[in-house]
């Protein structure tokens, strides 16, 4: 096969799925697969819909598409604020879309109403993370002013944390995001559908049995995925952490010295690497590089590799403790994380392999 390839086990993200899916099932809870690190692969969003989730998010406009011209057949939310520019294509592609701007939602509204569609919203709300959202203080004169708006339909109250700040969802900060929610529906006099409060990060809370009840709505993407809360990254019971495996082949192997030899100074990408001496160690060169991967991101599957840097097209590994006599032209495979798996699904270079029992495959 191909190298540098990455394969997706359609199986174990399915059965992660619905790991997830049936937990949050139990506290009344509805999941959105997101599957925007796989940049909207459709074997995986089916794999995801196989396993229960009720409707499929990705950040991209063109992921979404590729999605629906694929044949993969459900609701599509967009999780990225929507640029002003595209607020037709907005509307003719999505049914929900998360939104934080009047201008954006004049937008929309305008959108809609020309192409004779309702579009629904969910006004996200800023809870301390610092990415995207409306300041709480603002949140009723947004709701306010989108109300007016022809064409759209505010359907649901979210919030996102543990993107950007670091944030943990908290009974407290989640009992807020209801608050908000109750104060909304009181004082316009309608429901919200959805009050989409967590992410992956928020599934400990869940499993504690601190969620407030009345949040009913996550959007979950890496712990379906590669199995993982992600407040500290701690594997998920029942699930697999290994759908994603990535292949690169041994192009070299030498005994080298540990030490650069010579005077030194800057490495290929401006850097003034450090060495430890640990003599002359057997290193293995591969086809496997900072233009496919995010190299901090790997962990090596074969016992006793080590990585110790990369260039653009390779990835340099010791081999003096592995456990196999490797030979030129052996694969060495890696387990990636969200960094590595999002770089490796957007380069062009990393060959897509879905696998399946059922043999429902087709390369991308
Ligand atoms: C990416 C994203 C998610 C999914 O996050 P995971 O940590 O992968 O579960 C949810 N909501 C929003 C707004 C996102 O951008």
């Amino acid at each position: 096969m191909t190298t540098p390839r990455v394969t997706m086990d359609l199986d174990k993200i399915e059965h992660n799925a619905r790991t997830i899916v049936n937990l949050c099932r139990t506290r009344g809870i509805e999941v959105t697969g997101v599957t925007k690190v796989t940049c909207g692969q459709p074997d995986v969003a089916r794999a995801m819909l196989r396993g229960g989730v009720s409707s499929i998010a990705d950040s991209r406009l063109e992921n979404i598409q590729r999605m629906q011209a694929a044949g993969v057949d459900t609701a599509f939310v967009m999780v990225r604020i929507p640029p002003l520019s595209a607020a037709g294509a907005v509307v003719e592609t999505v049914d929900v879309s998360l939104n934080s701007e009047f201008g954006v939602l004049e937008a929309l509204s305008d959108a809609a109403q020309l192409r004779d569609r309702s579009h629904d919203v969910i006004i996200m709300v800023d809870l301390g993370d610092l990415r995207e959202g409306v300041w709480p203080d603002d949140l009723v004169s947004l709701v306010r002013a989108a109300l007016a708006l022809p064409g759209i339909r505010i359907m649901g109250l979210g919030t996102n944390l543990a993107c950007f700040g670091g944030v943990v969802p908290s009974a407290e900060n989640m009992q807020r995001l209801v608050a908000l929610a109750v104060e909304i529906e009181q004082t316009f006099g309608l429901t919200l559908e959805w009050i989409s409060g967590i992410n992956s990060s928020g599934l400990e809370l869940i499993a504690a049995g601190k969620m407030p009840a009345r949040i009913n709505h996550a959007r979950i993407g890496e712990a379906i995925l590669l199995g993982r809360e992600t407040t500290q990254r701690k594997p998920w019971p029942d699930t697999f952490q290994d759908a994603f495996v990535i292949y690169a082949e041994i192009l070299e192997i030498n005994n080298k010295p540990s030490l650069p030899v010579g005077d030194r100074g800057e490495d290929a990408f401006g850097g003034l690497p450090q060495f430890e001496d640990r003599g002359v160690a057997l290193r293995g060169l591969l086809n496997l590089g900072r233009e496919d991967v995010d190299v901090d991101g790997l962990t090596p599957r074969e016992p006793g590799i080590h990585i110790v840097g990369a260039s653009s097209g390779y990835l340099i590994v010791d081999m003096t403790a592995a456990a196999e006599i490797f030979r030129i032209g052996d694969e060495l495979s890696f387990v990636p994380n969200y960094g590595a798996l999002l770089a490796a699904m957007t380069s062009e270079y990393v060959k897509k392999y879905p696998l399946s029992k059922d043999l429902r495959v087709d390369r991308q």
